[in-house]
């Protein structure tokens, strides 16, 4: 008989697997897609970031209260590392960022196969639990396809909403509300932020290296500094993507938000308006357009000028009154972009809400609403930072709850 039914084939479920067949326990695998492990392979644009050296706990956010930290602390980034390179994957760390030596997710994936093979893990593809019951002490989980499985213990690691083609629906979601757990509010994360400002489509393509601060009724929430990048409909790139959870808040809750660029973070403002002068001074016959070039990306110098209400492009700096110098300065130094939430779960990397924490035993993963079921990955209310985050969360609960679930007692560790 089995012992442990993992449903869901991905980072989380595959690590429960292993670590519960290593204890002995006859473990199946039910997954919905053709193959397990889909999404693994697009991660960190295919060579997945696996964990970070760093897991600051400030890395990671929730909407409830609870002491997350067990599972992070306890199942650590060190001891993934070591997990991986038993399995073969030695790691190669950029700026505090864990990818497997190989730089292939794919890798990652086939060793994490190998051993699944080697520990004869039952994984039944195809296979999309629908509904769970509980008789007699067993949970009873009914397929799509009429195929009923059960087990004493089941791990539930059916991941968020983010990019439905790498498996997430809602099914897991439903499945484990009828169990009794609540779901804290959904939002996409780790996601282009879309802006109505003209001005991205102005500068569409175009990559600066900037402040990005975001802000919700004027607070300031967050701020980051990296390579920002305007699209037809609003920003991208890796600051905008860990200020995304901030923007999809501020629209699920009908709030004002917006994202504030410093395009010049090095220097004050009043150094930005002394360097107007100075370049001023030097060729005051340059047009306004002209006297930027050399010092601000070309492609950003007109939508500076129009956001600064300056007439025209083509007035001899020399011209330029004081207010308006102040102007330019302002906006170089504070470029605002309100925000409208969004590209939305189909382009995001990470779901933030799901199954609130405080409903769950964090030491063993163990639902406290039905016993005998575990929770782990990213269907959890807990989302990272971009940076090997999620999938350390993923492994870290999906270890704890493969070895708690193999073993009766709940002193594994
Ligand atoms: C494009 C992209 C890039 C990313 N890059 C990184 C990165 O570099 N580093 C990082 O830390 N994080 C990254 N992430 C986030 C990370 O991949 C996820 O947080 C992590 O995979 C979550 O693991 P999980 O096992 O909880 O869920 P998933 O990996 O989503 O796995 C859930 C599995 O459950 C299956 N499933 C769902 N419902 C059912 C059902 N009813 N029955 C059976 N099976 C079901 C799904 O098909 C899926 O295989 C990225 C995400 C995306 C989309």
């Amino acid at each position: 008989m089995t012992d442990v039914i993992v449903v869901g084939g991905g980072a989380s479920g595959i690590i429960a697997s292993i670590i519960a067949a290593r204890q002995g326990a006859k473990v199946l695998v039910l997954e919905r897609l053709s193959r397990i492990g889909k999404k693994l392979l697009v991660t960190g644009n295919g060579r997945c970031n696996l964990s970070n050296t760093q897991i600051n706990l400030s890395c990671y956010h929730t909407t409830s209260n609870s002491d997350f930290s067990y599972p992070l602390q306890k199942i650590n980034y060190e001891m993934i590392r070591d997990f991986f390179e038993e399995l073969g994957v030695p790691v190669l760390i950029e700026e505090n960022k864990v990818y497997p030596f190989s730089e292939q997710a794919s890798s990652v994936l086939e060793v994490l196969r190998m051993e699944m093979n080697r520990l004869k893990i039952d994984i039944q593809t195809e296979m999309k639990v629908v509904d769970v019951f509980l008789k007699k002490g067993l949970w009873y989980l009914s397929t799509e396809n009429g195929i009923t499985y059960h087990a004493p213990k089941v791990v539930f690691a059916t991941g968020g909403m983010a990019n439905a083609s790498f498996g997430c629906d809602q099914t897991g979601y439903h499945i484990l509300k009828k169990l009794g757990h609540t779901i804290a509010p959904m939002f996409p994360t780790l996601v282009h932020v879309l802006s109505p400002s003209i001005y991205c489509k102005m500068m569409k393509g175009t990559k600066i290296k900037c402040d990005a601060a975001a802000y919700v009724e004027d607070n300031l929430i967050r701020k980051e500094y990296g390579e920002v990048l305007f699209t037809e409909d609003g920003l991208s790139g890796p600051p905008i993507f860990q200020l995304s959870r901030i923007a999809a808040k501020a629209n699920l809750e009908k709030k004002r938000g917006c994202i504030v660029l410093d395009l010049m973070p090095n220097l004050s403002y009043d150094e930005v308006i002394s360097t107007i002068y100075s370049r001023i001074a030097r060729h005051p016959m340059r047009t306004v357009e002209e006297l930027f070039i050399g010092w601000i990306h070309k492609r950003i110098v007109v939508p500076i000028i129009k956001y600064s209400k300056i007439e025209s492009m083509h007035l001899p700096a020399e011209d330029l009154e004081h207010h308006h110098i102040e102007q330019l300065a302002k906006t170089i130094k504070e470029f605002i972009f309100e925000t409208e939430g969004t590209r939305g779960y189909k382009y995001a990397q990470a779901t933030a809400g799901g199954i609130l924490l405080s409903e769950i035993d964090l030491k063993s993963m163990a639902s406290k609403k039905a016993k005998g079921i575990y929770i782990t990955g990213e269907v959890l209310d807990l989302d990272g930072d971009c940076g090997g985050y999620n999938l350390q969360w993923a492994w870290s609960t999906g270890y704890l709850a493969g070895l708690h679930a193999a073993q009766e007692n709940e002193e594994a560790l």
